[in-house]
């Protein structure tokens, strides 16, 4: 009440939103995995003098990019998180209540009734990480693809759906300095199908079409390194040309089985329009310097940051 008797009651402030934040240093979901169900804070009730009540907290959840967001009852695809920073609402906190000032009349000027808040959305929503990815390895069979993956990752989580996919990669979550990590997927049949004169086709997996480093492999031991990576280069070609736009890298391979001689000699016949790291998987010789080039060219090769935010709330 004011000194004049009039209607004070202030609005009620908002439900907390859930939020879903892009950022570029989270590669999984795992996080949330163990976080089933998100409960953002009630608004506040608003007071007399017409205060109106303090938003409840937003709750935001940090997703790798290329988060994409379902309701868990129509499969309709909410929106998708692609770049670092990218704000959208996955589920927004109810709408606080008018105070009962604007309910006043001149018939009734103090009116006992205020409008409730609505109350706060409960739903079920599906994330999925469309990027599955990062580094994709390219080579043929024997390679070494399984072995290096087997060496380099902790672990082997099954992390998204494979909805776009018709083979499952195996893929493996690579710890790196400073708690970085960067998925590796291992794709068995990338190029096996090539090799029998079958091509890549719909075997190929989409996701390495997304933001994703191609990592070549070739054995030590191969007769002709640059003309092998040439043949896999050109089977991507053959596929889709825009992969040739992805920053990628060469491995060679087993380096163990061939003596300092040996690489001295192959050294000159390598390709010169890739970088080459030497590695072996297993001395373990060049591995890190690998995983470091790796994520160089990962911190390279994602998007540039923007500040265009779908939403955007004071922090
Ligand atoms: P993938 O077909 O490309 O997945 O190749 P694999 O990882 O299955 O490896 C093929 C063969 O090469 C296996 O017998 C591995 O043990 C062997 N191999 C893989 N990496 C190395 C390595 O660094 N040194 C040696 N000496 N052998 C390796
Ligand atoms: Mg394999």
């Amino acid at each position: 009440m004011n000194a004049k008797g009039g209607p004070d009651g202030g609005d009620g402030g908002r439900g907390g939103h859930i939020i879903l934040k892009g950022n570029r240093n989270v590669w999984t979901l795992l996080n949330l995995k163990y976080r089933k169900h998100v409960i953002a804070e009630n608004g506040v009730n608003g007071s007399k003098n017409n205060r109106t009540g303090r938003s409840g907290k937003d709750v935001i959840l940090e997703v790798p990019l290329g988060t994409v967001a379902k309701s868990a009852e129509t499969g309709e695809v909410l929106f998708e998180i692609t770049h670092d920073r990218q704000k959208r609402i996955l589920t927004p906190g109810g709408r606080g209540g008018l105070g009962n000032w604007h309910f006043a009349t001149s018939a009734k000027q103090v009116p006992k009734y205020a409008q409730p808040g609505e109350p706060g959305r409960e739903e079920w929503n599906i994330l999925e990480l469309k990027l599955l990815a990062d580094v994709g390895l390219v080579g043929f069979p024997n390679a070494g693809k399984s072995t290096l993956l087997s060496v380099v990752s902790a672990a082997k989580p099954k992390i998204a759906d494979y909805a776009f996919t018709t083979l499952v990669p195996n893929l493996g979550i690579v710890r790196h300095r400073d708690n970085t990590s960067f998925v590796m997927a291992d794709i068995p049949g990338i190029i096996e199908d090539a090799h029998q004169g079958k091509g890549l086709g719909i075997r190929f997996l989409r996701h390495i079409e997304r933001n994703s480093l191609l990592l070549f492999l070739v054995p030590a031991t191969t007769d002709d390194i640059a003309r092998e990576y040439h043949i896999l280069l050109n089977e991507l070609r053959l596929y889709n040309p825009e992969l040739l736009d992805k920053p990628r890298l060469l491995a060679v391979t087993k380096v163990d089985l061939i003596d300092d001689e040996l690489k001295g000699w192959l050294m000159p016949t390598l390709p010169t329009d890739i970088e080459v790291v030497f590695i072996s998987s297993v001395t373990q010789s060049g591995i890190v310097e690998l995983k470091d080039k790796i994520w160089a060219y990962l911190n390279e090769a994602l998007p540039p940051q923007s500040h265009d935010f779908d939403y955007s709330e004071e922090e």
